[in-house]
């Protein structure tokens, strides 16, 4: 296991200790020595002051060799809630979690539609308002609220820079608007980093593993978590698959660039195709291009059905997205790629079975170490389960990354985000 330096005084120590025992735990004071590598003291100090905090708790007691018994420690389930937002055109999903990344609440919505932004923050309020009442928690256990949304974002994460999926929503200061209006610290985040995030965290992986996601909705994106933090780039933009190019003599996409995964295999490409192939003229699609995923899921189904014309589709769609997921891969040299996201939901199990075939012979690091591909176990859901996992991680784990610990250091954007450094 590698070993990272780090100092007690930093707020990084504190978020290497909580991410090895929400990783590890239970775990004992001894075990965290060894997998730091700080002295017996600080990590004694951390402990003692994430006890206070009641983050984490002691659990009971392990045989020492020889010794007196260690106690072990274990992340607090009970410490707090972080809520995550879901905000797409066709529904808007709320979810509660523990700092385990467990559902404790879920509440199904209308989406944004085409109504205009205003009126919509304005529901997203209420609708909060009204799913912290009904599931029963003490407002003060609330530490943040995430709304995951689809890139890419605008500076600072303060809303939405250009999203096909939501037109109107470009300029509009989403964070700022909720914010006002909900008792809660808001945070806006990219739907398929949310999603990367979430999978990280309520999986158990290691701090120590170089662990990606692919996010499929309306649009495609991705998010990879390096030492427990989830790589933002320079303006939280890092990740967008959907615009790696595998054909640049193909077809336009809305970046400007041409032969992107997503217009070539993104889930809108797909239902555009069938509409236009008359063998899948007997599924049901709608007429309307906006309900991209409900269209997807039904040739999806057909194709798991055995029906030919959509197979091909959904099978030319699924060896793209093999060939954007090798290349995501051989960048970051992934330990583990997991495919999320609403699109998959139906065909989730057959991209997974394309993508683990491509990276297990020609992944160029295969032979130092297999890339675990897996299914998300709430596709539908990941990116609200992430985005309130990015509030947990953040009250509970601040000092992953510059973007959250430390806006003012950045000089593209020397403003930093005011409310984030008044709430920290
Ligand atoms: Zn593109």
């Amino acid at each position: 296991m590698a070993r990272r330096e780090s100092t007690p005084e930093a707020p990084g120590s504190r978020a290497l200790i909580v991410d090895l025992v929400r990783s590890l735990g239970p775990v004992s004071r001894v075990e965290l020595v060894e997998a730091t590598g700080l002295t017996q003291p600080a990590v004694s100090m951390i402990v003692r002051k994430l006890l206070d905090d009641a983050v984490i708790v002691e659990v009971g007691s392990a045989p020492s060799s020889g010794g007196k018994p260690r106690r072990l420690l274990d992340i607090n389930e009970r410490a707090v809630v972080g809520v995550g937002v879901q905000m797409g055109f066709e529904s808007v999903t709320f979810v509660a979690t523990n700092p385990s990344g467990g559902v404790l609440a879920r509440q199904g919505l209308p989406g944004a539609q085409d109504d205009p932004p205003e009126a919509v923050v304005r529901r997203l309020a209420d609708s909060y308002q009204a799913f912290i009442a009904a599931s029963g928690f003490d407002v003060r256990e609330i530490v943040g609220v995430t709304v995951a949304v689809p890139g890419p974002l605008a500076p600072d994460r303060e809303g939405i820079l250009e999203a096909p999926a939501l037109p109107g929503w470009t300029g509009f200061a989403l964070r700022a608007e909720l914010d006002s209006l909900i008792d809660a610290p808001v945070l806006v985040d990219n739907d398929a980093g949310a999603a990367a995030l979430g999978e990280f965290w309520s999986r158990g992986v290691s701090r120590y593993s170089t662990f990606g996601a692919i996010y499929v909705g309306t649009g495609v994106g991705a998010g990879v978590v390096i030492d427990g933090a989830l790589f933002r780039g320079a303006s939280s933009n890092a990740g967008e698959l959907g615009h790696v190019s595998l054909d640049p003599t193909g077809p336009l996409c809305v970046c400007g660039n041409r032969g992107c995964l997503e217009v070539l295999a993104g889930p809108r490409a797909v239902v555009s195709s069938a509409r236009n192939d008359p063998r899948i003229g007997d599924l049901a699609l709608s007429d309307d291009p906006r309900h991209v995923l409900l269209d997807f899921e039904e040739i999806s189904r057909a194709a798991i059905a055995g029906h030919q014309g959509a197979s091909d589709l959904v099978t030319l769609s699924a060896d793209r997205f093999a060939a954007a997921a090798l290349t995501l891969t051989n960048l970051f040299d992934l330990d583990q790629l997991v495919l999320t996201g609403p699109a998959l939901l139906v065909s989730g199990a057959l991209y997974v079975r394309h993508v683990r075939d491509v990276l297990q012979s020609t992944a160029l690091a295969r032979r130092a170490h297999p890339v675990i591909v897996d299914i998300s176990a709430n596709p539908l859901d990941s990116a609200a389960i992430g985005a309130a996992s990015l509030a947990l991680q953040r009250s509970l784990a601040p000092g992953h990354g510059p973007a959250i610990t430390d806006t003012s250091s950045r000089p593209q954007h020397a403003k930093g985000d005011p409310h984030l450094a008044g709430r920290r």
